[in-house]
């Protein structure tokens, strides 16, 4: 046996057809092996621009910046986004100097979600919203690849889904009754509270709807006695629940609020990660996930069974998102108790077309992976 020959068969016994063989000497018996198929990750800023001035307990805006993401993999194309409202600390740069340090090409099989997103996670500490951004595009690949919608990945029944929340933001009365008009379609409207006017952006409301109402203090409260009785007055009111009523570090204030509530009391600023969700036990009733927080649908998977198992509720929200974020979440949505999943509903220049809401009701799209299309 010639020394070229001894080098196929070795080559061929690898099985993995890696090496370099030397095709001049078998010209029509050994082609060069194809490239290995990898994953490749692209990205590119994009601007959301709200339908109303958006104001919060602690900050008001008009526009809200977001990174948009692609993972290729043999010709198939996943969509993922990071969004980062100012005062969660990610911007536009971060998002994408991080998304640069992120290499996918390393990577040969996409199903290999655990580890290619615990690597992604390992990077830094911080950085949730770009972590979220490769996760959503991973999932969203993955489910076209195995053409399969991610409610049925995840295991979820596609009727299961919850109502959705209209958020009305903090505004002059005359507009907050516009924003309520507005909101004909959804059957619970959340209303941004934590600041000196809520009794009265609730009667207003109020004077043109009686449907029911989630309130979010987004830490505005500073006293726990007059946060109960706010929540006392809320209940009769009928406000299903109340979102952070203070500050997040303020454990023993907002545990004794919710030893005392007539109502759930909900975290969201308390709780972003996995990692928390066992400490919000005793504190609060339950947490409110974001895919922003918590880098992504494979990890808030993992909370809702957590929170689930310490016997908590469980709401999924969203930040001001296009329809590719806020449909990913919308597949764990049967899982939940509540959704607030209208961060599409509020922007004027959507890029996707997603979810619906149709009665009130989130529907999910049936097509592969998270099931949006470009627009
Ligand atoms: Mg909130």
């Amino acid at each position: 046996m010639n020394s070229t020959k001894r080098l196929f068969l070795k080559a061929s016994a690898l099985g993995a057809a890696s090496t370099l063989i030397p095709s001049a000497a078998f010209p029509n018996i050994i082609a060069r092996p194809a490239s290995p198929k990898k994953l490749k990750l692209t990205f590119k800023p994009y601007t959301l621009e709200l339908k109303h001035v958006f104001t919060v307990a602690v900050s008001t805006r008009t526009t809200t910046p977001v990174v948009l993401t692609q993972i290729e993999y043999d010709g198939v194309v996943g969509y993922g986004e990071a969004s980062m409202p100012p005062y969660l600390g990610e911007t536009q740069e971060s998002v994408m100097a991080f998304l640069s340090r992120v290499d996918l090409s390393k990577y040969e099989n996409p199903f290999e979600l655990e580890r290619i997103l615990g690597d992604v996670d390992a990077i830094t500490s911080d950085n949730t919203a770009a972590k979220a951004s490769v996760d959503i595009a991973l999932h969203d690949l993955v489910g076209k690849i195995m053409g399969q919608p991610l409610y049925n990945i995840f295991g979820y029944e596609k009727d299961k889904t919850p109502m959705t929340s209209f958020t009305i933001g903090i505004d002059k009365p005359d507009v907050v009754r516009q924003k309520v008009k507005e909101a004909e379609e959804y059957k619970v409207l959340k209303v941004k509270l934590g600041r000196d006017n809520d009794k009265e952006m609730i009667e207003t409301i109020r004077s043109v709807t009686n449907k029911p109402l989630t309130a979010d203090a987004n830490q505005g409260w500073k006293d726990k006695f007059q946060a109960l009785d706010m929540i006392h007055w809320l209940k009769d009111k009928n406000v299903l629940f109340v979102e952070q009523p203070m500050h997040k570090d303020m454990v023993d204030d907002n545990a004794w609020i919710t030893e005392h509530s007539p109502i759930p009391i909900i975290t969201d600023e308390a709780c972003k990660r996995f990692g928390q969700v066992a400490k919000m036990k005793g504190v609060y009733h339950g947490i409110n996930i974001k895919l922003m927080k918590c880098t992504g649908l494979r990890e808030a998977n993992k909370m809702i069974a957590l929170a689930r198992g310490l016997g908590m509720k469980v709401m999924i929200g969203c930040m001001t998102e296009t329809s590719c974020g806020i449909t990913a979440a919308a597949h764990l949505t049967p899982a939940v108790d509540w959704a607030d999943m209208d961060g599409a509903l509020l922007i004027k220049n959507d890029a996707f077309k997603g979810m619906t809401v149709v009665n009130g009701k989130i529907v999910l799209p049936e097509k592969p992976g998270i099931g949006i299309v470009p627009v």
